[in-house]
């Protein structure tokens, strides 16, 4: 099977690991804590960002998920399609929004960054590659239909194909 995107391999599902590998996009240093990202006010304490209420004293650097955002630099890719999303589509963007909603609750670097119109559905990008694949999980287990993930380890971008 040959992937049909440039740089990506197509990983089986439950292949794809459930790594826990933190997020280094743009970090040029171990960052002190707290640090708190004056764009979203997440805080990053114990190695890892949070939602937290903000620390008197903390040292101020951008996360991950704004600076990708900033420089629209998505790390996962939700490509969705088909007859069925067409006559489906404000169910099917309410799903992937509620998704998105649950996963950001808990993991402030889980975001959708933008939901763009394609010829055939719609292109979702998100800051996080574990974002991208629970939205087509989210996809497949409530609608079914197909679902394809392609994975490119150097740059840890994932792509999702969800088509019904
Ligand atoms: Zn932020």
């Amino acid at each position: 099977m040959k992937s049909r995107f440039t740089g990506f391999e197509p990983v089986r599902r439950d292949r794809l690991v459930q790594e826990t590998r933190h997020d280094a996009y743009k970090a040029k240093h171990k960052l002190p804590e707290p640090t708190v990202c004056p764009q979203c006010g997440a805080v990053f304490h114990a190695g890892r960002w949070q939602w937290l209420a903000r620390p008197t004293q903390a040292h101020e650097e951008m996360c991950p998920a704004c600076h990708r955002m900033h420089d629209q630099y998505p790390a996962g890719f939700v490509t969705v399609g088909g007859a069925y999303f067409k006559d489906h589509r404000e169910e099917l963007l309410h799903l992937m929004r509620n998704e998105e909603a649950r996963a950001k609750a808990e993991h402030p670097l889980k975001r959708i960054m933008a939901i763009a119109d394609e010829a055939d559905g719609v292109l979702v990008t998100t800051t996080d590659i574990h974002l991208a694949r629970g939205i087509g999980e989210a996809l497949h287990h409530a609608h079914q239909g197909e679902l394809e993930y392609h994975y490119n380890e150097q740059e840890n971008l994932l792509r999702v194909v969800w088509q019904r």
